[in-house]
């Protein structure tokens, strides 16, 4: 009995760092791999702020010293101020003992991507740009992917298995129905890049600065090369829908204008790039791994951009299920049993850090974070979880439980002074796993 004729061992759908590293990894690894990118980079993405343990995934896909060398502005953490300024929160990656390298990089994308893509190509993966994957067939013993290279143009590939990395498009969650939407984090981004924003001396210069709105909004910014500084708001929903209307500069200015913090950075600064619109996006697969199938970054699951995880999850994600394929096929099983522990990692990784940002977008959370002296032991243990070590020791762990403890005990016994804010409609979600 002969089996299908394959064009290649795996494919991998979306370029992006999800479907870079697992294109890379696998190829490393061994095998035939199609990585096909609807897109020609460079191209523009957002998500330009990593977190430490990008690091690792950098290592191991062999990019350390060429991402050291690109001349990203080096990240060490966060700066986080309150609407006013008045209370501020400097988070230092290197300060938790657990965070193997704790500095970082703010990205272009346009170059950072195209540099994951072409370590991919070098690896020996087949990289097909402008190259559409259309529709994914599932059957017992392959996948059928349609994929065109140009409107019209289409052909039919046959692989072992397959590596769904197409970002928020999602195409084999939407195909299968595995999207599960969060209603707490219905949110809405605007954002624009700038030239002109003031940045502060010495290693805080390449830090993210985040500043909370005196609602459940916040805004970002970004350094991100010598001269562009990204700079976006985060609005729930309902906030969004009672900002003065308009086009999404004006809606961008206008919140800039109603936060003191903001209108002080923005002063002098030029916008260089159109305002841009995102919405809706928080989501989780309630599936991440089938038959002879697997979703990485975005196409599986996407949090609030709020702690910076996107680009590592990504990448993590990306490599986990290069390990996963690699292991099925020395196996000879490309079923949803074999990939149980991948599907496992993608759930448990997500709930770590979702309940970060749930928390985040209630006033408790923020009391207690902009408090003046925050006990040094339970500060680090956030910090660590912040970097991106979402698996972190024993200790740590408990020290977490009691930090979540404490934000729910401020609900009701105020422990740290309350920070100013609009309490009447401010857009605080449900208090969620707070
Ligand atoms: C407002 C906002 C701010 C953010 N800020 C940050 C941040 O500061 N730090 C951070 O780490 N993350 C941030 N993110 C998240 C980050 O953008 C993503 O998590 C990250 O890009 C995910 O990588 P990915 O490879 O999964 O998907 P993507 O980077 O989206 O890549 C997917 C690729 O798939 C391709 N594709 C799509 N459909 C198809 C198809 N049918 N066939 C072939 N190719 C296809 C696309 O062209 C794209 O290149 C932010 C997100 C938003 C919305």
């Amino acid at each position: 009995m002969t089996g299908p004729n394959f064009d290649y061992d795996f494919a991998v759908a979306g370029g992006g760092p999800a479907g870079s590293a697992a294109a890379t990894a696998l190829a490393l690894a061994g095998h035939r791999v199609l990585l096909a990118e609807r897109d020609r980079f460079p191209r523009f993405h957002i998500g330009e702020s990593l977190i430490a343990t990008a690091n690792q995934a950098f290592a191991e896909l062999g990019l350390a010293e060429r991402v050291a060398a690109a001349g990203f502005p080096e990240k060490w953490g966060a700066q986080l101020t309150t609407h006013d300024g008045r209370a501020g929160r400097p988070v230092d990656f290197s300060s938790s003992p657990e965070v193997l390298a704790p500095q970082t990089f703010q990205v272009c994308r346009e170059k950072f991507d195209q540099i994951l893509l072409d370590r991919a190509r070098e690896a020996g993966a087949t990289v097909r740009e402008g190259c559409r994957v259309e529709s994914v067939e599932l059957a017992a013993d392959h996948v059928a992917l349609r994929v065109a290279a140009a409107p019209g143009v289409e052909e039919r590939l046959l692989v072992r298995a397959l590596v769904d990395a197409t970002g928020r498009g999602g195409l084999l969650a939407r195909q299968l129905g595995l999207r599960a939407e969060e209603p707490g984090l219905a949110n809405v981004a605007i954002y624009a890049h700038y030239s002109g924003v003031p940045r502060p001396a010495g290693r805080a210069a390449g830090d993210i600065r985040i500043v909370a709105r005196h609602d459940a909004g916040w805004f970002w910014v970004i350094p991100i090369d010598e001269r562009l500084t990204s700079v976006g708001v985060v609005l729930p929903k309902a906030l969004y829908a009672r900002l003065e209307k308009g086009d999404p500069e004006r809606m961008l200015a206008a919140s800039f204008a109603d936060t003191p913090a903001m209108a002080e950075l923005m002063a002098g600064a030029r916008r260089e790039w159109p305002t841009r619109v995102e919405r809706d996006f928080s989501y989780r697969a309630t599936r991440y791994a089938g038959d002879r199938w697997l979703l990485a970054g975005d196409a599986g699951s996407f949090l609030d951009p709020v702690f910076s995880t996107g680009v590592s999850i990504a990448l993590e994600s990306g490599l986990e299920a290069a390990r996963a394929l690699d292991r099925a096929a020395r196996a000879g099983d490309f079923s949803a049993a074999a990939f149980r522990g991948f599907d496992r990692v993608q759930r448990r990784r997500y709930a770590v850090f979702r309940r970060f940002v749930l928390a985040f977008y209630t006033p408790w959370f923020r009391d207690l974070f902009f408090q003046p002296g925050p006990p040094p032991a339970l500060f680090r243990a956030v910090v660590t979880v912040l970097a991106g070590v979402w698996r972190p020791r024993l200790t740590t762990r408990a020290l977490l439980e009691l930090f979540f403890l404490s934000v729910r005990l401020q609900r009701r016994f105020r422990l740290a002074p309350r920070i100013a804010r609009r309490d009447a409609g401010a857009g605080f979600p449900a208090e969620g796993s707070a």
